[in-house]
């Protein structure tokens, strides 16, 4: 599993920062934002590192595609299947982590 020393996010799928672990498998963790902006707001990560969103889609098609599909089960669960699903890529965009992240927003009606 590639891995990135000085990365945050490599670091709490390691157990080496503690997180509020909400889902896991062979290839994806999902935790508790510890910020939310919704009354559900969960970071779904692949384990192996990539950036952003870009480069995960180049590299491994499949892991995006079954990071939504791991979204859309958590919606199902917390609120009846609805929910946004944010990928910020790059500074000038709100990335403040580089592993990539989509950040599910659900658990109650979203504002546009
Ligand atoms: O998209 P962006 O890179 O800004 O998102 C990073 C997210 O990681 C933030 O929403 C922040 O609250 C979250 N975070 C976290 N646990 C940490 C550090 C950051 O949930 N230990």
């Amino acid at each position: 599993m590639s891995q990135s020393d000085d990365c945050l996010f490599c670091k709490i799928i390691a157990g080496q920062i503690p997180s509020e672990k909400v889902y896991e498998d062979d290839t994806t963790y999902a935790f508790k934002d510890i910020n939310p902006k919704a009354k559900v707001h969960v970071l779904i990560v692949p384990k192996q590192h990539f950036a952003n969103v870009a480069e995960l889609a180049r590299e491994d098609s499949a892991q995006l595609g079954h990071i939504v599909e791991v979204a859309q089960q958590i919606a199902d669960r917390e609120f009846h299947g609805a929910y946004r699903l944010i990928f910020n890529t790059g500074i000038d965009a709100g990335q403040t982590v580089f592993h990539v992240h989509a950040h599910v927003l659900t658990g109650e009606t979203l504002d546009e």
